[in-house]
């Protein structure tokens, strides 16, 4: 070893080195510890199983799940078609087509005639929410995210509306 080189050693030298370098005290400790470890769950009520789909799960700080598209004041889609988060989503899983604003939306030239997030492409970086300059776009704290085709994890503008309307800020867990 001090030369640098590794050779294999024989099976004898392999269990001798590994004896040597485990004192019996150390060991007699550990064991110990295992087996108060193992008493402790055993005399312990309760389970330590989560009963889901019954019982409901809180997702940690941080978790990020599916995404939702936020309203504005005036209940109209916040997003302005401007295409960041097209552009940051490492996974290019997001696809805006952008028509031409009503006269009467003032704020803004163009909004987003198709948004839609194909989820089974998504990595779930949270970049699209990061790049998004007007806080349009989120990713929520939900985790039950089963489907029984493909297309279902495709979500368009007004699927992603309707997850913002039925959880909103409340369930945006990003920091
Ligand atoms: S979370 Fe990441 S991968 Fe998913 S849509 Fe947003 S930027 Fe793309
Ligand atoms: S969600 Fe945000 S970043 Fe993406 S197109 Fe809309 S305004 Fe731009």
């Amino acid at each position: 070893m001090g030369s640098g080189k590794y050779s294999m050693p024989s099976d004898g030298e392999t269990r001798d080195s590994r004896w040597i370098a485990v004192s019996p005290v150390a060991l007699l400790v550990e064991s110990a510890k295992a087996l108060a470890h193992t008493f402790r769950r055993l005399v312990r009520r309760g389970s330590f199983t989560v009963q889901y789909p019954e019982e409901s799960l809180s997702p940690k700080k941080g978790y990020r799940g599916e995404h939702f598209l936020k309203r504005d004041s005036k209940g109209r889609v916040k997003c302005v078609a401007c295409f960041m988060c097209a552009a940051a989503c490492p996974a290019k899983c997001i696809t805006i087509e952008a028509g031409k604003a009503p006269p009467e939306w003032t704020d803004r030239e163009k909004y987003p005639v198709r948004f839609e997030i194909d989820l089974l492409r998504c990595i779930y970086c949270g970049m699209c929410e990061e790049a998004c300059p007007v806080d349009a776009i989120a990713l929520s704290g939900t985790f039950p995210i089963v489907a029984e085709s493909r297309k279902e994890k495709v979500y368009d503008r007004d699927k992603l509306l309707v997850l913002g309307d039925n959880f909103g800020d409340k369930i945006s867990v990003v920091p």
